[in-house]
């Protein structure tokens, strides 16, 4: 009998994958929590239905929501990633040498350990990587309560519904503004420009209301929705327009998808998209 794993992306769209083995499947108190084999993209997991990381293309996402601000940043040591409990932002934040410290806040522990289970290549950096904290936690709660304490703070969030949703509140980027040092940089994903215009807008709205530079940018992940993604960036003191990623790219080692000139062309925006945010 042939699996197929559908997400059901819009009311209107759906992506279907074929699956050949289920590996795990739990309610946790949080989501549903599902990781399938499939033949196009190897191990993947979604959250209450939607895709949010596979073998195959998890770099992209990956690279591009972790070293965009952090090449941004002259001199990022202290990184806080909220959600991203897979481990693939923290494993490209740790890449960094600059980076002393990454505090990873993820809701859901059982994320963090059927990750470490099933995608040691995404999780490699949460166990064992002494730059690396993993803290079960609410992020919105952690960012209340910590100020002036990080240079990059990166929203790896899921969708802006369930314990995701919270996320994606003008309120909530005000809280990491304050968390953030007088230089500091946060990222945020925004979902797709295609089909998801309201949340980008909201977020570039709400991000602008706290952030002297707000920058959109986007990349091409394969098993998102529209496979257009994009990312909103708030800084308080550098442009990413302005950043000299050559000085820093060579310290990385080898990556599959950012380079320099991928980070200035990720900035350039096709007019419907510049259309979302003039009417932000
Ligand atoms: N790359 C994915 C995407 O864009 O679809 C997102 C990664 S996924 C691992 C996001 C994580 O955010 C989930 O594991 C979820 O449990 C976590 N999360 C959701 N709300 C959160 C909150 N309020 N605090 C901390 N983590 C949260």
């Amino acid at each position: 009998m042939e699996l197929f794993l559908t997400e059901n992306q819009t009311e209107d769209m759906r992506l279907s994958v074929r699956a050949t083995r289920v590996l795990h499947h739990e309610k946790t108190p949080y989501q549903e929590l599902l990781v399938v084999e499939t033949p196009q993209w190897g191990r993947l997991m979604a959250l209450d239905g939607f895709f949010q990381t596979c073998d195959r293309d998890e770099f992209v996402y990956h690279e591009m929501g972790a070293h965009v601000p952090l090449c941004t940043h002259p001199n990022p040591r202290r990184v806080l990633i909220i959600g991203g409990g897979d481990g693939g932002m923290a494993r490209e934040a740790a890449r960094h040498p600059e980076v002393e410290r990454v505090d990873l806040v993820e809701i859901d522990e059982r994320v963090v350990e059927c990750c470490k289970q099933y995608f040691p290549q995404i999780a490699v950096a949460l166990s064992g990587n002494p730059k690396v904290h993993v803290h079960i936690a609410d992020g919105i709660q952690w960012v209340q309560e910590h100020e002036a304490e990080y240079d990059v703070v990166i929203i790896d969030s899921s969708e802006p519904i369930g314990p995701g949703e919270g996320l994606f509140t003008a309120n909530f980027y005000a809280r990491v503004f304050r968390c953030l040092k007088d230089d500091g940089i946060l990222v945020a994903q925004t979902e797709s420009p295609w089909v998801n215009a309201p949340v980008i807008q909201r977020a570039y709205r709400g991000i602008r209301q706290s952030f002297p530079i707000t920058r959109l940018y986007t990349c091409a992940v394969p098993t998102y929705p529209t496979g257009l993604w994009s990312f909103t960036l708030g800084s308080k003191k550098y442009d990413p327009l302005q950043a000299e990623p050559e000085k820093r790219v060579g310290t990385l080692g080898e990556l599959r998808y950012y380079t320099p000139e991928v980070h200035r062309a990720a900035f350039q925006l096709p007019v419907f998209v510049q259309r979302i945010l003039a009417e932000a």
